[in-house]
């Protein structure tokens, strides 16, 4: 018998989508994280007519978000796919490190149906909440026709993990693609797909399944006027395993800063060269520490990370 794939399953995780405030003029006093996943959908009554599944994953401000909450929620995500009736899955997050959980599940699981990552700047009792209708668009990109990899729905954008960085602290529409084209934008249910679905190779469940208490510890160190190697010596006191330098520019490290790192690399910590500007990559040249690539230093902790976890 033919099994169709159209049960979207929805993934809570907590977040401001799931926030509540005393008053419903007040948009940044609130506390995340309190209305379970059912409610969110019963806040959007156009849904109903989809076949739905919701599961609550975890319930936290995603400012708090872990390596076991990773771990959790990857595995959820895997098991979800594997059922054949399962045409995509959304996820609902806090915006505050939707990026970096965006880039940990594409690396992990790259998968070959649609992970829609949505979430909210204002809170549930807002005058006019913004989580309902991501909400609403997310699910509408998860049933989308060839629809693949992890995405990010939010104000009517479709992100890809890769690119996706949060780059507004207050606005509705708080997401940018820095450094490449939308994937999609989400226009009264429709889809209209500008750019490629996220693509790429899986490293799979068992990369990540050492003990969440385990995982390596990587930091990241900028650079700024006067910066000097003292937070890199107390970091390599400490044991740290690897070092993300957030350099100026294209990776340049002060002089003191360039010297800590190269001693903490001689001593056996990994140290990647990423930038604190907005958007763009940090090009490798003869002599520096190796670059990050494209990777903002948010998203190269977490490769360098992975690639630990794999050595
Ligand atoms: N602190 C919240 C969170 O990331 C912010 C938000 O969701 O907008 O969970």
């Amino acid at each position: 018998m033919q099994i169709t794939a159209d049960l979207i399953v929805i993934l809570g995780t907590g977040g401001t989508i799931a926030g509540t405030a005393k008053t419903a003029s007040d948009g940044v006093g609130y506390t995340a994280a309190q209305l379970s996943v059912e409610d969110l959908l019963a806040a959007v009554p156009a849904l109903a007519s989809r076949r739905l599944e919701a599961h609550q994953v975890a319930q936290l401000d995603s400012k708090d978000m872990d390596f076991l909450t990773w771990q959790r929620l990857a595995t959820a995500v895997q098991a979800q796919l594997a059922r054949p009736e399962v045409g995509g899955i959304v996820i609902t997050h806090g915006t505050d490190t939707l990026e970096e959980t965006a880039y940990f599940l594409q690396r992990v699981l790259a998968p070959a149906k649609p992970v829609v990552l949505t979430a909210a700047m204002r809170p549930a009792t807002a005058l006019a909440p913004d989580g309902p209708q991501n909400l609403f668009d997310a699910v509408q990109v998860a049933a989308a026709p060839g629809a693949e990899g992890v995405v990010v729905a939010c104000a009517g954008r479709v992100h890809d993990a890769t690119q996706v960085r949060k780059t507004h602290s207050y606005r509705v529409d708080a997401f940018e693609s820095v450094d490449g084209a939308l994937v999609a934008r989400v226009e009264e249910g429709v889809v209209r797909l500008l750019g490629r679905w996220p693509s790429g190779e899986a490293l799979g469940l068992a990369c990540i399944s050492r003990p969440a208490e385990r995982w390596p510890r990587v930091e990241i160190v900028m650079n700024h006027a006067g910066a000097s190697g003292a937070v890199v010596d107390a970091l390599r006191a400490a044991g740290v395993d690897g070092l993300i330098a957030a350099g100026t520019g294209n990776g340049t490290l002060s002089v003191a800063l360039d010297t800590a790192l190269r001693e903490a690399q001689a001593d056996g910590v990994k140290v990647w060269r990423s930038t604190r500007c907005d958007a763009g990559p940090v090009m490798d040249l003869p002599g520096l520490l190796p670059s990050a690539g494209a990777l903002s230093p948010v998203k190269a902790r977490i490769e360098l990370i992975l690639t630990l976890l794999a050595g």
